[in-house]
């Protein structure tokens, strides 16, 4: 016998596995939608499938965007010979809030981890070799100071090096296994004006 109507138990089923909703959340989101106003659970789907459908990777740091560039990118008076490296857009909102950045970025989308399985094939690495074929002067890795964060350094340390490159790390006042997003901005910037060569 089914506990709940078999529309539920599917929304439910949809609903799990969403990152950080378990199976108790999920039911607890799952009712609370069903007695939300209907126009507000149509603004919400829609919502869900227009951004879907609307955004894409920026052609040139892979973050997402509604442009085919995105405006950092777009912007010329930035710097695009300084490129910084994150794991996510998340941290490239973070760093844009500090307004104190005038390079432009890449997103890995992701982050090497044995563990987990991820690859350096299953991030946007060969995308970012690929740019600095052109005019480069600095890579900055910022990628998080947990394990994975590290080991994805370390790789696309190595990576650059043989090219001449200079690459660099954010220095390590961001505490350890701490999400770039969660960090405040004068820690961001210091973490970015002490960066030490690697
Ligand atoms: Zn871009």
């Amino acid at each position: 016998m089914e506990l709940y109507s078999g529309h539920i138990n599917k929304l439910i089923e949809e609903l799990t596995g969403l990152p950080g909703i378990g199976s108790k959340s999920a039911q607890r989101l799952a009712f609370h939608l069903i007695n939300m106003p209907q126009a507000k659970v149509e603004r919400l789907a829609h919502a869900i499938v227009d951004a879907k459908e609307n955004v894409r990777y920026c052609q040139e740091c892979y973050t997402l965007t509604d442009q085919d560039i995105c405006p950092v990118c777009a912007n010329v008076n930035r710097d695009h010979g300084t490129i910084m490296v994150v794991e996510n857009a998340r941290d490239l909102a973070a760093y844009e809030k500090t307004g104190k950045y005038g390079g432009v970025y890449h997103v890995l989308h992701g982050a090497i981890s044995p563990m987990l399985g991820i690859g350096p094939n299953d991030i946007k690495l060969k995308e970012l070799m690929h740019r600095l074929e052109g005019d480069v002067g600095e890579v900055i890795i910022a990628t998080n100071s947990s394990l994975e964060g590290e080991t994805t350094a370390m790789y696309i340390s190595k990576l650059i090096k043989p090219t001449g490159i200079k690459v660099t790390r954010i220095a390590s006042g961001v505490p350890v296994g701490g999400d770039l997003e969660y960090i405040d901005e004068v820690t961001l910037l210091r973490a970015l004006e002490g960066r030490v060569e690697l």
